[in-house]
């Protein structure tokens, strides 16, 4: 998954609202019988479950909370979202 249009300053733009529609998409695909999912907005910082609307109203209005995690220490040391891509393909949303 393409994480580019985190970094997008303009919230209004044709990229960022394709990178929360494709978010929401990941994340509900990923969320298994739930109508909700995980709010990664700057608010939310994952604390909330909420309906997609709401999350892509949040995304748009507030700002994604996101942090670049490294290598170096493993991502374990901040929050923030993260998508790991498995060996056998299969994609995780980690907080
Ligand atoms: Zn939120």
């Amino acid at each position: 998954m393409d994480k580019n249009w985190m970094t997008i300053k303009n919230r209004w733009s044709k990229q960022y609202k394709q990178g929360v529609e494709s978010f929401i998409e990941f994340a509900m695909a990923n969320s298994g019988a739930q109508a909700e999912i995980r709010c990664p907005c700057i608010d939310c910082l994952n604390s909330k479950t909420l309906g997609r609307e709401v999350v892509r109203i949040h995304l748009i209005l507030k700002g994604i909370f996101f942090l670049q995690t490294t290598g170096e220490d493993g991502g374990h040391a901040r929050r923030g979202v993260s998508i790991r891509m498995s060996a056998d393909g299969r994609r995780t949303l980690e907080e």
